[in-house]
């Protein structure tokens, strides 16, 4: 039987709630309703603007890996304030359980229709990496065969794999193509195995899902380190198609010698075929990828204010978008049609000021280290010494606070510790800053001297 939406979501937050007071929990997310599903994200909407920011503020990670637990096709949420939500149903249809339910039968992640080819921008950054997945996009398991990609955020891998997923889908309808964030992969695989030892069949269905399709992408592979039975089981699911001649893409934020505790014949399987990174767009390329979107989300802006956010973000050009979308909203209260530069300017002041740009996880690592006189290798390692534990979970926790991070990549930074590792240091912390006054006076000093 296939449990609801409805039934999902009270999963979630049964999962959720186990972690938090019953009071916060009966006023900030019993009230969330779902409003829409769509492109891997659950869109929900909260009763006011302060609820929002609160859920985003105090359960976004906890929700996110409850969500991508219980629902197999989605990644992520949003929440809608309820201008935002009565914004989103002038063009959308409200939540009908009906019409969602066939999204439920879904089997796998489907592929988002703005992330083609023809909306990639090539530049001397991406333009090796582009050719490389065009190529296997056209003709399958024919010469780039494994296609590994690597880069950092928001770079544009996802979106590549998307466009390789669209083009197939459109060119050759009888291919059958698989998409899997490594995320969905991990939870896949542990639902398996969990029943594994009471029906055998789930198992069976999880190699049959993987290993009959024509091509395969799992997107960020990375998260698979440290899993050693998943790295085995991949192994078995990678040679199987190998040998069936189909399609393998992978993409990865870093180089396959680069992921920890990798086992060496995967590393070796991986590295057999193509590997391709996406380099740090430059200044042109920018500009580029931020004219192409807003023709297509239809925004009128001046090509100086452009200029203005493509100069000041060279990183991510997931947050390169913000920006562009921060500058239009903005524009749009003020009541003008086109943004203009100086919309840009003032969009931008608060976020340019602030300069957060500075804060990072090896400053967060370096300043506890100083503080608690511990190396390094002893804060991120696996010694149990009290001293070092304590300042490994105080370090942990200004990471979670202070960081737009996922838990599994914190865990990552940590040795490759689990989720749940990194969730009950930070709630451990929490809770010793209330009763104990040494470590509430380490996390305001730490908090002090990182916001300076
Ligand atoms: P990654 O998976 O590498 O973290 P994504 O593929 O999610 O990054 O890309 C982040 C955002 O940037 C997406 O909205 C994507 O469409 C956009 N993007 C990245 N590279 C390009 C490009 N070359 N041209 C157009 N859009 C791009
Ligand atoms: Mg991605």
């Amino acid at each position: 039987m296939e449990a609801n939406i409805s039934k999902k979501w009270e999963n979630v937050l049964e999962k959720v709630a186990t972690n938090m007071s019953a009071v916060s929990f009966d006023l900030w997310l019993k009230p969330l309703e779902i409003i829409d599903i769509k492109d891997g994200t659950l869109i929900l909407a909260a009763p006011s603007l302060v609820s929002k920011n609160q859920v985003l503020k105090n359960f976004k990670d906890a929700l996110k890996s409850a969500i991508s637990g219980e629902f197999d096709y989605i990644a992520d949420f949003e929440v809608f304030s309820p201008e935002e939500k009565e914004e989103y149903l002038k063009y959308n249809k409200p939540f009908e359980e009906e019409n969602l339910t066939q999204v439920n039968k879904q089997e796998f992640e489907t592929f988002n229709s703005k992330y083609t080819f023809d909306n990639f921008v090539v530049g001397k950054s991406n333009q090796f990496v582009y050719t490389a997945c065009r190529a296997v996009a056209e003709n399958p398991a024919t010469r780039f065969n494994p296609l590994f990609i690597y880069g950092g955020v928001g770079l544009g891998k996802t979106h590549l794999l998307h466009a390789i997923g669209n083009y197939i889908k459109e060119n050759s309808k009888d291919k059958k193509i698989v998409y899997v964030t490594c995320e969905n992969f991990i939870n896949d695989y542990v639902y398996a195995l969990k029943f594994n030892s009471t029906n055998d069949t789930i198992i069976t269905n999880f190699r049959d899902k993987y290993r009959n399709v024509d091509v395969l992408m799992i997107d960020d592979i990375q998260f698979i380190s440290e899993k050693k039975a998943l790295q085995e089981e991949f192994f078995h699911t990678f040679n199987d198609l190998y040998q069936k001649n189909k399609q393998i893409i992978i993409s990865s934020d870093r180089p396959p010698r680069e992921i920890s505790a990798l086992e060496e014949r995967l590393k070796s399987r991986f590295t057999s075929g193509l590997i391709q990174d996406i380099q740090k767009p430059d200044l042109e390329t920018r500009i580029a990828i931020l004219e192409k979107k807003a023709a297509i989300e239809k925004y009128s802006i001046e090509s100086d204010a452009i200029r203005f956010i493509a100069e000041r973000i060279d990183t991510n050009i997931r947050e390169m978008e913000g920006f562009l979308s921060k500058v239009i909203f903005y524009s749009s209260l003020l009541g003008n049609n086109t943004a203009t530069l100086s919309d840009a300017q003032e969009a931008l002041k608060n976020y340019l000021e602030t300069n957060k740009e500075s804060l990072s996880t090896d400053r967060i690592i370096n300043v506890v280290c100083d503080y608690f006189n511990v190396t390094k290798s002893d804060l991120i390692g696996k010694r149990k010494n009290k001293e070092i534990a304590t300042a490994r979970q105080i370090c942990i926790y200004l990471i979670t606070e202070m960081m737009d991070l996922p838990l599994t990549a914190i865990g990552e930074i940590f040795g490759g510790r689990d989720h749940t590792t990194i969730i009950h240091s930070r709630d451990k912390i929490e809770e010793m800053a209330k009763t104990k006054s040494s470590v509430s006076v380490a996390v305001n000093d730490l908090k002090a001297m990182l916001s300076e």
